[in-house]
Parts: structure tokens; C-alpha cells; sequence
């Protein structure tokens, strides 16, 4: 190996090394339900009672004691009815049928529910059931979606629109949530300039796509984002934006100047602000330039410049360890092993990552694709890609039909 990068660290290596480090920092608070959306959970969720509370129809129809029509005869007087919201009161006669709607409590007694649809009602005003129907049918009982006492939800994790439809389901109408972290976000570089800045986009510049990025993917992390602009090249300047920005903020995360050339300052202005450097450059493609250091016991999170990497090392590197710090589980990222659709050459040593789309063949087989123009500068490549495919750093080259790993970074469509 180049020893150059002898020192690089696998990226599993890096993360488990700060993740073991750190514990949650975020302040906490009852928030109600409807504002708990993307937060962290502080408890666990016990549920105080059944859910459904007791039995309950689960079609329209007519509820009866499947015993009434074992032995022939499957027509019954319907001596009631039964609404949602309005339970039967007493216990339900033998040798007779209740008509009853979808969520309503059964009446004491009655076994079974027939479906409207498959029942007939005779001139006779009585109901034939259908034949050969099961105890037991179509009613949901007590208890069959929650139990009293089940712990619902665990603390540490993060509530999304199913969490939170299962809280109020066992009744609470209000979480004891962790609060986002505030994460100061600042972006470097002499040529990086805003979009749409009024100065005008002169020759040698480039709009800062970073921190626009960085910014959606903190938000879809209910992280609160400090924005800490755009700092020049200049170490004096990138010294004094760090301790500001932390002043006011939890967390620090950075883009551009993690390099190691003469005018990349990151990882300098922490050491200047009398911090350390955890570790620098991760042994992975791309996300290389890479730097973890802290300023007293505040976390700052370098990431390279090119705007792939940047987004790389957010999603797999620095997400975990900020939802550590906000209280929440980190549950390994998920790996899909698809085929390769494509040859690849690669050298062992360091993992790839590279922009994928899986796709079905026509026998219905899914395999990965590489997804736009391969480089750690070709943001293109990420819109519209499913996910990463990883190179495993101990492999060599790749030929269609290997077997690799798949990292989904979006949700299916729907
Ligand atoms: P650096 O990590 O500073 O060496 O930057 C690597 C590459 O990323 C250079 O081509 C920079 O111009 C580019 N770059 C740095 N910061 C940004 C940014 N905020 N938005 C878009 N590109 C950037
Ligand atoms: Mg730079």
C-alpha cells in the first residue's frame, strides 16, 4: 500500500471510533404529538391499555354464535343493531343475528361475524348466513393490534408519521422528545460563492452547492442549522468563524479546506482554537479528505469540498454520529448484496462508493447500475441515483455478476 495512506481509516473504523466516544447532548422535552414529527424519543412508549380495547367487527354484516348454525338451518331473526362508538348493552341472545358495522364493540356472546355481502335477508325479515363459515370470522379481537404493558415504541427512536399514529393509538397525545441539536453549517473557499449572490458569478467562482445540501439533509435530520455563511481561504478568518460559530451552536460541520494543501485550513483553525483532530482521511473513494476533531468537548466535522464526497461522508459518517449525539439508536446502514451490472476496475485498499440505480431485468432480477458521470464533483450523479454501490476495499476489479453491496439512500417511490 501506498504509505501515504496507511493511516487512512476504513470507514467503519472511523465511525465505530466517534460513536463510541459520544453520548446524547440534546436537551429534552414533553412536545405535543403533532410536533413530534422526526424527533428522537426520550422513553419508552408503554401502552396503558388494549388496542382495540375489546372485540370489534372487522367488515359490515351480522354477528351471531357460529354454535346457532352448526347443525343446518343457517337463517336467524336479527334482533339488533350495532354501531360504531355505541356498544350492545346486556348479553346477546342465542338463535338470533345482530347487524353490525365495521369497528363496532361485539356484543357479549356472539362468536362470529358474517359479511353483509355474503348474506341474504329473506321475506321473513330473517337473515340466511352464508354456510360453512368459521368461528371466529371477521371480528378483530381485544388486544390483537396492542396489549397493555407492551412497550410500543423504544426510546431512541426517531418518530415518523407510523410512531406517531401508534403513540395516539395507545393514547398519548403528548412525547418526551430530544430536542434538535444546533449544528452550525459553514462552507469554504475563496472561489465559492452564494447562488444567486448579487456580486455576480464572476470567471473562477463556483456557486456553493454545498451548504444548501447540507442544510436539506440536516433539516430532513431535525437538526436546527446555524448558518455560518461562506469563509475565504485564510486561516486567521476560518479560526475566528469556528469559535464564533460555536458559541452558538452544538456541533460544527464544515465543507472545502480539509485537504492537505497550502490553503486548506480546516483542520489548522482547530487546532488554533486549542482542539484536536480525532482522525483525518478515511480510506474511502470519495471522502478521502475527511477530518474529525473537537474544540473543548464541541464536535467539528470537516468535510471535503467536492460536493459528492461532501454528501457521502454526511450520510454515512457524520448522520450516525449526530443522531447519537440527539439521543437516537444508530442501527447499522443497510446493505442489500445485488449483482453488478457493470465491470468495474478497482485497486484494493481503499472502499468505493459509487452512484447506483437498481434495475429489473426481464426475468424480473434486480441488479445495480452505475448511476451519471463517475468523480467527487459530479453532483448530477447523486440526483436521480437509488443509492450507493460499495467497492469493498479488500476486493479487486469487479465483473458483472459479482456480488456487492447495495446502500439505498432514498425511499421507493410511492
Ligand atoms: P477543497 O476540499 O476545498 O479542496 O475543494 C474540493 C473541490 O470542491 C474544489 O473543486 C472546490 O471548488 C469544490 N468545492 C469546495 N467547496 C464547495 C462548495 N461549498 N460547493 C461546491 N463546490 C465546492
Ligand atoms: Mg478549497
Amino acid at each position: 500500500m501506498d504509505d501515504n495512506r496507511r493511516h487512512d481509516k476504513p470507514l467503519d473504523t472511523a465511525l465505530t471510533l466517534i460513536l463510541d466516544q459520544v453520548s446524547t447532548i440534546a436537551d429534552h422535552g414533553m412536545q405535543p404529538l403533532e410536533d413530534c414529527l422526526g424527533h428522537i424519543l426520550r422513553q419508552d412508549v408503554i401502552a396503558r391499555i388494549d388496542v382495540p380495547q375489546q372485540d370489534t367487527a372487522a367488515v359490515d354484516g351480522y354477528a351471531f354464535y357460529a354454535e346457532d348454525i352448526a347443525h343446518g338451518n343457517p337463517s336467524l331473526p336479527v334482533v339488533g343493531s350495532i354501531k360504531a362508538g355505541h356498544p350492545y348493552q346486556g348479553k346477546a341472545e342465542r338463535g338470533a343475528a345482530y347487524r353490525i358495522f365495521t369497528g363496532a364493540p361485539m356484543p357479549a356472546g356472539p362468536d362470529t361475524v358474517a359479511m353483509e355481502e355474503y348474506c341474504t335477508v329473506g321475506k321473513d325479515g330473517k337473515i340466511t348466513l352464508p354456510e360453512g363459515i368459521r368461528k371466529g370470522s371477521n371480528f378483530r379481537p381485544g388486544g390483537e393490534n396492542v396489549r397493555t404493558g407492551d412497550i410500543v415504541l423504544r426510546a431512541g427512536t426517531r418518530l415518523g408519521p407510523s410512531e406517531i399514529g401508534l403513540a395516539a393509538a395507545v393514547g398519548e397525545h403528548q412525547l418526551d422528545v430530544f430536542l434538535p441539536l444546533k449544528v452550525a453549517l459553514l462552507s469554504m473557499g475563496d472561489e465559492v460563492c452564494e447562488a444567486g449572490s448579487p456580486a455576480g458569478f464572476d470567471e473562477g467562482m463556483i456557486h456553493d452547492s454545498n451548504r444548501p445540501m447540507l442544510k436539506a439533509l440536516m433539516i430532513s435530520d431535525n437538526l436546527r442549522v446555524v448558518d455560518g455563511g461562506i469563509i475565504p481561504d485564510d486561516r486567521a478568518t476560518l479560526t475566528k468563524a469556528f469559535a464564533n460559530q460555536l458559541t452558538a451552536a452544538d456541533v460544527l460541520v464544515t465543507s472545502g479546506g480539509s485537504s492537505a494543501g497550502e490553503e486548506d485550513h480546516a483542520r489548522q483553525a482547530i487546532i488554533d482554537n486549542g482542539g484536536g483532530i480525532d482522525f483525518w482521511r478515511l480510506a474511502m473513494k470519495p471522502g478521502r479528505p475527511m477530518a474529525v476533531g473537537r474544540i473543548g468537548d464541541k464536535y467539528v466535522f470537516c468535510l471535503p469540498g467536492n460536493p459528492v464526497a461532501a454528501f457521502v461522508c454526511y450520510r454515512l459518517l457524520v448522520a450516525p454520529v449526530l443522531k447519537r449525539l440527539q439521543g437516537g439508536n444508530i442501527e447499522p446502514v443497510m446493505k442489500i448484496t445485488v449483482p453488478a451490472g457493470f465491470a468495474h476496475q478497482h485497486k484494493p485498499g481503499r472502499a468505493e462508493f459509487l452512484r447506483a440505480k437498481l434495475v429489473a431485468k426481464d426475468d424480473g432480477r434486480i441488479s445495480v447500475t452505475l448511476h451519471g458521470r463517475a468523480g467527487a464533483g459530479v453532483l448530477s450523479s447523486l440526483t436521480g441515483a437509488d443509492g450507493l454501490v460499495e467497492i469493498p476495499a479488500d476486493i479487486g476489479n469487479v465483473k458483472e455478476g459479482d456480488p456487492l453491496p447495495f446502500i439505498p439512500l432514498r425511499e421507493p417511490s410511492l
